[in-house]
């Protein structure tokens, strides 16, 4: 699955910066394309990983260089006024060859919050390739301003892309940090998925079979329909029975005999795998029964992918999501030492939180109209006795 991603203000730029240093680490063989976009330029100048080209700073004339703040209706204004600047960037470097579009912003904030929603609409017209958004939701703790800006941004993109990957920072801070200090661990969580998904339907290293492969354009069905989607994730170290067994000498024989044949339940092991990550953390919190599509990828060395436990784990998430379709595949790779389970379910309609998010930005909204006319009025009620203006 071979993304356009662009990274949208500071958020989508630390994610892309993270995912490029995780595709060299790798030694990744899939070609990819990217772009970093800001209206701030040390945001910019703070990337490491994204090559200098492919930075663009948008917004110059206006905010030259500093930013839009958490003003996302000027973070729009500055996408649509660079809008020729951002469109001949993407077409120089080729999307003849690429898959889809995917945008990476975080929703609370300006220049990626109202900067996203502009250029998918633009992309979702000039283009076939499909347009994907993958939209980073405030925490309660960073207030209604940012609450508002996720909803409106929200709204505005669902307009536009084929799909809404939500992810959702209350939900993922880590226990005792603070939200700045967990986003790098956040940031790490959002690659690895998005590293697994791109290799649906990409070229297996040489001296592996697939046993049941999936194909980019499996990934785009299942995305179709242009609703919002949360992403499931688990691991397991894929250590051999041989070394396990080690471990186990305190037992007896006959308990060393059951735990490998435990051990060497392949079918039972990927499928509890997949059951973890469809029902642990999700990217954004929703019920699992309100999705309409799933996707299963499970990757890791070959030995230890198992048909058996994908189709049992295919007929399992069947019988969890609201609709029938369900697509599951595998990708074998010596370059881990983990077995990853992914579960995309797509187009969930049960999601608290963003339900959540539209009281609060509702509330913010009446608030700030509240404010604002109070204020008119006692700066009038300052100026009540007669006396005649100059001009
Ligand atoms: P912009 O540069 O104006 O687009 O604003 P940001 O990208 O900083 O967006 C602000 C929102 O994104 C807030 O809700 C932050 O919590 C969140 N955010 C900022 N940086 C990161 C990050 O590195 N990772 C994650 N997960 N969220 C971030």
């Amino acid at each position: 699955m071979r993304f356009f991603i662009i990274g949208f203000g500071q958020a989508g730029g630390k994610i892309l910066d993270m995912f490029i240093e995780n595709e060299k680490m790798r030694g990744s063989n899939i070609r990819m394309r990217w772009l970093a976009i800001n209206s701030a330029r040390t945001d910019l100048m703070g990337l490491k990983h994204v090559p200098v080209q492919d930075r663009i700073l948008i917004g110059q004339t206006i905010v030259k260089g500093h930013g839009v703040g958490t003003d996302n209706k000027l973070g729009a204004k500055v996408a649509q006024e660079d809008i020729e600047t951002i469109l001949n960037a993407i077409d120089e470097r080729g999307t003849h060859d690429m898959d889809a579009f995917l945008i990476v912003a975080g929703l609370g904030g300006g220049t990626g919050s109202g900067g996203a929603p502009v250029l998918a609409k633009y992309l979702s017209e000039m283009y076939s390739e499909p347009v994907y958004a993958v939209g980073i939701l405030p925490a309660p703790e960073e207030g209604k301003l940012y609450s508002l800006n996720a909803a409106r941004s929200m709204i505005s993109l669902l307009k536009y892309v084929d799909n809404l990957i939500l992810v959702d920072n209350g939900a993922w801070k880590f226990e005792g940090t603070s939200l700045k200090e967990s986003f790098a661990k956040i940031n790490e969580e959002i690659v690895r998925r998005l590293a697994l998904l791109a290799r649906a339907g990409e070229p297996i290293e040489e001296d592996v079979v697939g046993e049941m492969v999936v194909d980019s354009s499996e990934v785009v069905n299942t995305l179709r329909g242009g609703g919002i989607s949360s992403i499931g994730y688990a691991t397991t170290l894929a250590e051999s029975s041989e070394k396990k067994r080690k471990g186990f000498r305190l037992f007896g024989r006959k308990e060393e005999e059951e735990i490998e044949a435990l051990e060497n339940d392949k079918p039972m092991k990927i499928a509890t795998l997949v059951r973890r990550a469809a029902l642990g953390r999700l990217t954004v919190p929703c019920n699992i029964h309100s999705a309409e599509r799933a996707l299963v990828l499970v990757a890791g060395p070959p030995e230890h992918l198992d048909r058996k436990g994908l189709e049992k784990a295919k007929i399992w998430l069947e019988e969890q999501i609201a609709g029938v379709e369900v697509r599951a595949g595998d990708y074998p790779t010596r370059r881990t030492k983990y077995v990853a389970a992914l579960v995309l379910l797509a187009n969930v309609t049960d999601i608290p939180r963003v339900k959540e998010l539209q009281r609060l930005a509702a509330e913010a909204k009446e608030e700030a109209e509240e404010a604002e006319k109070m204020r008119m009025t006692k700066t009038i009620e300052l100026f009540d006795e007669d006396i005649e203006p100059l001009i």
